[in-house]
């Protein structure tokens, strides 16, 4: 208690900090936003500063002085830390009223009570209306041990004598969301960004919630969301954009679940551009796109594209096979719908991006190789991510019963977030579980599965491959898997090919370590201080020579064309094989370089992956690739050819055909790589 006799509040929400950058505590401003609409709340509490990023155990402790309440945001990046946060202050401060909201926290929380005695209160789902009660409830009670929180809906709490007990009662369904005050608009996040100057914020907006499908491994699906939407008023999400456009955010993530799904979606679409053409602000608008609305999303990704709003687009597939779909209760999402949407991105230029994701029920090895080739053949050219499925708490996919029906085991692991900085002793670790088989993919064939991923990864989407594979696709007829399989199974003498079989080895190493606890993300000093992922790793390996590395897949690829006895013509292969490496940025080096090819190899590539290919012939041209100058410095190199490049298809060096007349032509011509 202060000395105007209110008790203060204290609001954790500890987001990551990523390169100086961190969200706005979203869910600690509705929190607070609503709660002070209680004249009860207002006249009994404060607020202290939110603490709206991770840190040191000890720095947060510290934090909190004389707290009443200590609510926290549990997510699967700051779960460990917040219990931690919780038990040393409840320790310290025994009158405090510990509350527990948040995605991880479980719907059922019998066990999680019993292991945590110094949580108080749980809440399921929305927060901002239970926690307010939970206030005022506070407010006429002489602290956490006597306070009576019966009879409030979406709780589980701990009584005075220690009784666990939990209200069934789920809250009411209310349609206009604008009973939440936006903690943008009311000024909530002025003070943090005022005394902040050192961090950069990103904002996460959403314009509506719930979410009409079911996918059993997403929180929307089961736990967290109604299936009915509710939308927040056109006026406050345009005045929440103009306050984000005024604070100079950047960045803004959309929390839609299917942002294009509603007619109005355009209206916002355009008035963000048109606030970015009047501010300047917001550079980018990140959003998960709706599944089954073609023409409307392909508008708007055009127009976010064309303003340079969105980096891509993503079009999520998750699986691609039909009983997956239905054992995912995924399967009112239509494919071709997205199959659709691709091919016209494709033809206007827009990069995309999909996701698999592996280790979902029912999935077998053959069906994931199989999707592979339907995603790919379908013209995708741009970003194929492919997860490990994780398995979130309150989900289908994290019940007893589901796991037991599809014979999933599941594996706790250290957190290692992509791109996210690498933790040290000092940070508590945090964990996610992950799928490592299941009854249709057993652990050996998880393994195969994860190294053809890797290998498709890196040679697709991080374009090590992705011509040269075109290429073999596109003349002989074969699918992409067929090559991709070659690499991944080691098909090949590994003493003729050691690079290959080196890559091979290092990931069934990692599956091993994987298998131990060990986090996803590897770590790579060279390049900076966060965790990559492992296919962005080997590319980076490969980088240290990238000459040796063509020079190895040219020898790769003509072991796999003579091993299945398809002819081919040697100078058109190293044309391929040329132009696959110019293509490919350098760390260190000419930013200009050209080559001369005998065939139309930079029309013929371009065209490939539209409606209208074109056939490759024999065109003499000399093609000219631009890159940034890195001047070998490792760190901006992978940083802006995987983490900037890789979503927004710009990986790659700007190529050009150049005409007879430039000033190149006194130039020095590089020879194609490995030309013999
Ligand atoms: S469509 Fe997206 S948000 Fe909705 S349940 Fe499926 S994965 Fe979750």
């Amino acid at each position: 208690m202060n000395n105007h006799g209110k008790r203060r509040i204290y609001l954790g929400e500890f987001n990551l900090l990523m390169n100086g950058s961190t969200y706005l505590p979203l869910v600690s401003g509705l929190l607070r936003a609503t709660a002070e609409q209680s004249e009860t709340v207002r006249e009994h509490f404060e607020w202290a500063p939110f603490l709206f990023h991770n840190d040191r155990l000890d720095r947060l402790v510290d934090r909190y002085d004389r707290p009443a309440v200590a609510a926290f945001s549990s997510l699967m990046w700051n779960a460990q830390l917040s219990l931690r946060v919780a038990e040393q202050v409840k320790q310290r401060h025994p009158e405090c009223l510990v509350v527990f909201g948040g995605a991880n926290v479980p719907h059922h929380p019998e066990q999680f009570f019993r292991d945590h005695p110094f949580i108080d209160v749980t809440v399921r789902g929305e927060g901002e209306a239970p926690f307010t009660v939970v206030l005022e409830r506070l407010a006429v009670a002489n602290g956490a041990s006597t306070v009576d929180l019966d009879g409030i809906a979406g709780t589980s709490w701990r009584t005075g004598r220690g009784e666990f007990r939990h209200n069934a009662a789920e809250q009411a369904f209310e349609k206009d969301l604008d009973l939440y005050p936006s903690p943008y608009i009311e000024g909530l996040y002025d003070d943090v960004i005022r005394s902040h100057p050192e961090l950069q914020f990103q904002a996460i907006i959403e314009t509506n919630r719930g979410c009409p499908f079911q996918c059993t491994f997403c929180y929307w699906g089961k736990g967290g969301m109604s299936r009915k939407y509710r939308f927040h008023g056109i006026e406050r999400v345009k005045k929440e954009i103009e306050w984000m456009a005024e604070q100079k955010i950047r960045y803004v993530f959309n929390a839609d679940s299917n942002f294009g799904m509603h007619r109005r979606d355009m209206e916002i679409a355009e008035f963000l551009v048109a606030t970015k053409q009047r501010t300047g602000f917001p550079h980018k608008f990140r959003t998960c796109y709706g599944k089954n609305t073609d023409e409307k999303i392909f508008q708007i990704g055009s127009l976010f594209h064309d303003h340079g709003l969105e980096k891509g687009i993503t079009i999520s597939y998750q699986s691609v096979d039909e009983q997956v779909q239905k054992n995912i209760k995924r399967d009112n999402i239509k494919l071709e719908c997205a199959r659709e949407l691709q091919r016209k991105f494709n033809d206007r230029g827009v990069p995309v991006y999909t996701e698999l994701i592996l280790g979902l029920p029912g999935e077998t090895l053959q069906t994931w190789i199989d999707g592979v080739d339907r995603v790919l053949g379908s013209g995708l050219h741009n970003q194929l991510f492919m997860y490990i499925c994780q398995v979130f708490p309150n989900t289908d996919l994290a019940a007893p019963e589901y796991l037991a029906k599809f014979g999933v085991q599941t594996k706790v692991i250290e957190l290692a977030e992509i791109h996210g900085r690498v933790r040290t002793g000092e940070w508590v670790s945090e964990q996610e579980e992950i799928v490592v088989a299941t009854a249709a993919m057993p652990g050996p064939d998880w393994a195969r599965a994860l190294v053809f991923s890797w290998v498709t990864m890196t040679m697709h989407s991080l374009k090590l491959g992705c011509y040269v594979i075109a290429w073999l696709v596109d003349r002989f007829g074969v699918k992409h898997s067929d090559f991709l399989e070659f690499v991944a199974r080691g098909q090949f003498d590994g003493a003729e090919f050691p690079r290959c079989a080196q890559e091979i080895a290092t990931f069934e190493q990692k599956i091993e370590r994987l298998r131990q606890g060990e986090g996803r993300g590897c770590v790579m000093p060279a390049y900076g201080d966060i965790y990559w992922d492992e296919e962005e790793a080997s590319f980076l390996r490969s980088s240290t020579d990238f000459d040796a590395f063509y020079a190895e897949l040219r020898d790769l690829t003509i072991e796999f064309l003579e091993q299945r006895g398809l002819p081919f013509d040697l100078h058109e292969l190293d044309e391929v094989i040329a132009f696959q490496s110019l293509a490919i940025p350098r760390p260190a080096g000419r930013t200009v370089s050209y080559a001369r090819f005998e065939r139309n190899v930079l029309d013929y590539f371009t065209a490939l992956f539209r409606t209208e290919p074109i056939a490759l012939v024999a065109a003499p041209c000399v093609v000219e690739a631009t890159q940034p100058d890195f001047a070998g410095d490792l760190p901006r190199f992978a940083k802006e050819t995987i983490l900037w490049g890789r979503k927004s298809g710009t990986m790659l060096c700007k190529l050009r055909r150049c005409v007879a007349t430039e000033p190149f032509v006194s130039e020095p011509v590089a020879e194609p790589a490995g030309a013999r």
